[in-house]
């Protein structure tokens, strides 16, 4: 509790916002000004891409209104995150001048607060709930640490693991109740159904609205499929004569007996839990060679063996474990009951969860934590439980990207590595050349932590800066 006494605003440093905020310049405007125009250029090149790849994931050739309004959105976007920047020492210095002092408060998180209403306001109403959810998810993990810190909490893996489990099984009780079907464009609906399979009947109306309860065998295929002889072998290779074998295998699983009445997938069990396991553990062993290739290319051209290291089929046992634990325990629940339950969901996902317990992803928990919250809050309102709040995910970006900037200024050991980069990007490295040496004097060790973020980071810290 002594910690937590350091936040009250009653300990006052009497640095000039020339000390603390911009050393590198005398006036302030000026400094606001360079701030600026380093944000728009940093910003700019991250909306580029991002609008970009909104354009290429919608499959069509763009028509010269959709460059107009992409080339807009890209603009406003663009204007938003110069804002949340150059605002920053304008708040701090104003209200520098406005007290004759800095507390705790005035160092990060009030004039960041007040920087991130001018700026949300800037931004298309229908992506600030997708800005408020990223940085809930990046604050949080920051509030939990800065508990961490003080001693009144303890992470534990277990923990990660129980709370992903829960917020998931919220989710895929949603998707079980049809509820998906109102979010069209939701990913993590999409996620569920690539994972679990087929488990919404409502989703299963949609697509065989004939054929929900009986075997569908296509015959036309039967005869087609045969097993790999060997001269298939010496033609394409060992890799193709396997996948040929196990396609071959699949459809004669397919056509297994073993089907409980009441189970939503289309073929036999054997098929529903087999083909899951094996897609998803394929999945993940692909997206990690993916992303050593993206982020790690010398590394992996130099030596192409770390290809087929350890680390390549974490994710695959993840996914696939996951998939192989939920598909068998629900079948199995469905077949000891003899009908299907929208309750089976949490005993199957719980279970499931367990195959986290190894490397649970703070970040991954959290965001299935927050897309819960939010869906629940949206399913809620829709069915006419609770009414919105108004101005409720202009509210929760404001808190949160202020508690984020509070815990780059003030405690860097808190914020998570990316968002330190992101930072760093944004502001040209002046995140890192703002004095702490004042900042010292409110007990958090300040310019030691500091020092901790730049290292890990490998932040390059620039000599100075024209404005
Ligand atoms: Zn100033
Ligand atoms: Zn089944």
């Amino acid at each position: 509790m002594q910690a937590l006494s350091k936040f009250t605003p009653n300990v006052a440093i009497s640095a000039t916002c020339t000390e603390y905020v911009h050393p590198w310049i005398n006036s302030c405007p000026k400094a606001s000004i360079g701030m600026c125009l380093c944000a728009f250029k940093d910003s700019f090149r991250i909306y580029c891409t991002v609008y970009f790849i909104s354009l290429l994931m919608r499959r069509r050739i763009p028509t010269l209104n959709d460059l107009k309004h992409t080339f807009q959105g890209l603009l406003r976007s663009t204007w938003f995150l110069t804002t949340a920047a150059y605002g920053f020492p304008v708040f701090a210095c104003s209200l520098r001048r406005l007290l004759g002092h800095f507390n705790v408060l005035t160092v990060g998180f009030l004039p960041a607060f007040l920087t991130s209403i001018c700026a949300i306001v800037i931004e298309r109403p229908t992506r600030r709930s997708l800005l408020a959810l990223y940085v809930a998810n990046c604050g949080t993990e920051a509030a939990w640490r800065m508990l961490e810190e003080r001693n009144l909490v303890k992470s534990s893996k277990n923990r990660l693991m129980v709370l992903f489990g829960v917020c998931l099984s919220i989710l895929t009780f949603y998707y079980k109740k049809g509820f998906h079907l109102n979010f069209e464009k939701e990913p993590v609906f999409d996620a569920i159904k690539f994972i679990m399979g087929d488990i919404s009947v409502y989703e299963n109306a949609r697509t065989f609205p004939n054929q929900t309860s009986s075997i569908i065998v296509d015959t036309s295929q039967k005869n087609r499929k045969t097993l790999p002889g060997p001269k298939f072998f010496v033609q394409y290779g060992f890799l193709a004569c396997l996948i040929k074998y196990y396609i071959y295998m699949l459809d004669k699983m397919k056509q297994l007996p073993i089907r409980n009445k009441c189970c939503p997938h289309n073929y036999s069990c054997v098929h529903y839990c087999m083909d899951g396991t094996v897609k998803l553990f394929g999945t993940g062993v692909l997206i990690q060679v993916a992303l050593k290739f993206v982020f790690q290319l010398r590394r992996t051209l130099k030596s192409p063996k770390t290809i087929f290291s350890k680390d390549t089929i974490k994710i695959g046992l993840f996914l696939g474990g996951f998939s192989a634990i939920f598909r068998t325990v629900s079948c199995l629940l469905r077949s000891l009951s003899g009908k299907d339950s929208e309750l089976y969901i949490f005993p199957a996902v719980l279970l499931a969860s367990t195959t986290l317990k190894n490397h649970p992803d703070a970040s991954i928990v959290l965001y299935i934590m927050w897309k819960s919250l939010q869906l629940t809050f949206q399913i809620g309102k829709s069915k006419g439980y609770w009414k919105s709040i108004p101005l409720f995910t202009e509210f929760l970006y404001c808190f949160f990207t202020a508690l984020l900037f509070h815990s780059a200024l003030v405690e860097p050991r808190t914020l998570r590595l990316s968002y330190w980069r992101f930072l760093m990007g944004l502001s040209g490295g002046r995140v890192a050349v703002m004095n702490r040496k004042p900042i010292d004097g409110f007990g958090y060790d300040t310019s030691t932590q500091l020092n901790e973020i730049l290292v890990k980071t490998r932040s390059k810290v620039p000599d100075g800066f024209f404005w």
